[in-house]
């Protein structure tokens, strides 16, 4: 199965799906992975570049079969909304993935939502789509589907998260803390009998 995880900005798939990444990887799944923003624009001027450089190293540890790093301004992707959809479509027809991974519609990050939109227009005929969780950025969120993780598929997500020391010691961002991923996956395990997990919504299943 091919399976295309689409990163508003770096950082994002990791945090929402990088446990089933982990675990479709370890499956024999081919992962293709596009983020669309590395946010030089919210790092000072003289740790430009650093999200760049942190993103392909987790992407090193994630090994997918092809990634791309494309080049939006953080905060302004509305400006150039038929650009992301144009580049969806580019990589559809070049991919033709079996299931995307992709940003939330009740995510209200203004980039977030602009590719959940954009994806959705691009493949929602074509491939599965399900959305991750990002639960600081939600008022609500439909936990629809849950892939079930081992041990090993949660110390990956944390090794592929503590890659991002510009978010974690510039910006002291609380969702990059080993408790909260651990805990998180722990309740999403909760509720599919599992130890950990990832919750996703459904926005079109096909197979
Ligand atoms: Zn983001």
């Amino acid at each position: 199965m091919k399976v295309l995880v689409l990163s508003p900005h770096t950082d994002d798939s990791e945090l929402g799906a990088g446990g089933t990444v982990s675990r479709l990887k370890r499956e024999g799944h081919e992962i293709f992975y596009v983020a669309f923003s590395s946010c030089d624009e919210s790092l000072p001027s003289s740790k430009q570049g650093m999200l760049k450089k942190e993103f392909e190293q987790v992407m090193e540890l994630v090994d997918p079969t092809e990634y791309y790093l494309l080049d939006y301004t953080v905060r302004r992707f509305n400006e150039r909304r038929q650009d992301v959809l144009d580049d969806l479509i580019m990589i559809r027809n070049e991919i033709q993935p079996d299931i995307v991974i992709g940003p939330s519609l009740d995510d209200f990050h203004q980039d977030h939502i602009v590719v959940a939109n954009e994806m959705i227009r691009a493949f929602k005929t074509v491939s599965s789509i399900i959305t991750y969780e990002l639960p600081w950025n939600h008022v609500n969120f439909e936990t629809e589907m849950f892939y079930k993780l081992t041990e090993s598929d949660i110390s990956r997500k944390i090794e592929q998260l503590s890659m991002y020391e510009s978010q974690i010691e510039e910006k002291n961002r609380l969702y990059f803390r080993d408790e909260y991923i651990s805990g998180l996956a722990s309740v999403r395990g909760v509720q599919c009998n599992s130890h950990y997990a990832e919750a996703f919504s459904v926005v079109r299943w096909s197979q």
